[in-house]
């Protein structure tokens, strides 16, 4: 593809308009590295745009290791007998508020399993309790599949965003991750019954989860223009010890780059962290992640004798922020490609 050529198919992207899925295939199935590498530069240059040289950070919490799901990739999953179960107390939760808040954070993601031991009912009287004490800090959460009425309490309770990734658009590819009492069409509704219930709203998927294709991909982005969502976590699907998926080979980071930045390109405000996964597998994955076009970071805060516990997949990075320190690291790795933190909220 020349320079023109590849222009053209991101002016497309740029239209108010559907983006026909030929052209979501061309751009992921025939970027090389120097379309990729253009396509990083327009994207970064549009997110420096609207958004300077920040990135917002978000503090993650990961509230429990328990779940009732068999995901076959998620090292969570029910069967692993493996796993390593905690879950945190509500007090433990307020805890770690408090120390996200004293370092300056203004965004709380609570992320768990589906763990039928913190109820719907116990999480609003949690995201309740944060909200009393937190009146301005923005609550993320990212549990799993609940009902509208759920969502619209938690919602009511005080939670602001939910990040719910439909992991993939192709109902055949979600059947063979998942196990047959979960359903493609569920896990969609259930973004919709989100962004129904007034939540700022973020889905996405693994890249290279097993027997993903390029088609599928191409479903994946038909299926978030159809959605606009606020947030759009993607990252790529790293084998987890004790699931059928314990062999299977990692996704690419170059993929999940490339994604990024036609995500970024395609959806110009919405807030797209660098995530974990990316970082697991590259030093440098953060900045890479930037680089192409992101701009949420979400340090880890759980606390840390709980982390080695949440481990979905295998060598999970285990660094975060309880401290300064971790803070200062991460300033600095930003710091080193021309970007810094940035403490404000970062709606949508
Ligand atoms: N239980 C909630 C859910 O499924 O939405 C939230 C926690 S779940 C661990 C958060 C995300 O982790 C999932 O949406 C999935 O995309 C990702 N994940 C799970 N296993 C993974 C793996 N082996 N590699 C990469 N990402 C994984
Ligand atoms: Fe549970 Fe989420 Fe892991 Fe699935 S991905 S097993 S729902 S924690």
């Amino acid at each position: 593809m020349d320079k023109d050529g590849l222009r053209m198919l991101v002016n497309i992207l740029q239209q108010n308009k559907d983006v026909p899925a030929e052209v979501w295939r061309t751009l992921v199935s025939h970027s090389g590295v120097e379309e990729r590498e253009n396509l990083a530069s327009m994207a970064r240059e549009g997110a420096v745009e609207r958004f300077g040289n920040g990135m917002y950070v978000r503090a993650l919490i990961e509230i429990g290791s328990y779940c009732r799901n068999n995901c076959n990739y998620c090292g969570l999953r029910c069967s692993n007998r493996q796993a390593q179960r905690y879950r945190l107390a509500k007090e433990e939760i307020l805890e770690c508020c408090r120390r996200a808040a004293v370092l300056g954070f203004n965004t709380f993601v609570l992320q768990g399993g589906e763990d039928p031991g913190q109820s719907d009912e116990w999480l609003a009287d949690v995201v309740a309790a944060i909200r009393a004490e937190f009146p301005t800090k923005a609550i993320t959460l990212s549990v799993g599949e609940r009902s509208l009425e759920t969502y619209s309490m938690l919602r009511h309770a005080g939670a602001n965003r939910y990040l719910l990734r439909h992991e993939t658009a192709d109902d055949e590819h979600y059947s063979f991750l998942h196990p047959h009492t979960m359903s493609a069409s569920n896990r969609r509704m259930c973004v919709l019954d989100i962004k129904a219930a007034g939540f700022q709203t973020g889905t996405g998927m693994m890249i290279g989860s097993p027997g993903q294709t390029v088609e599928h991909l191409v479903q994946d982005l038909l299926f978030l223009d159809k959605v606009k969502p606020h947030m759009i976590g993607i990252g790529p699907f790293i084998p987890a010890a004790g699931t059928p998926f314990a062999n299977e080979p990692h996704g690419s980071v170059d993929d999940t780059l490339l994604l990024i930045s036609l995500l970024r390109l395609r959806f110009p405000k919405a807030l797209i962290p660098a995530t974990t996964a990316l970082e697991t597998l590259c030093d440098d994955g953060i900045q890479r992640a930037v680089l192409a076009g992101a701009n949420v970071v979400m340090p880890n805060l759980t606390p840390y004798e709980m982390r080695c516990r949440y481990t979905i997949y295998d060598n999970k990075i285990n660094s975060g922020c309880n401290s300064e320190q971790g803070l200062v690291a991460l300033s600095t790795k930003l710091e080193e490609i021309g970007y810094h933190i940035d403490f404000s909220r970062g709606d949508y």
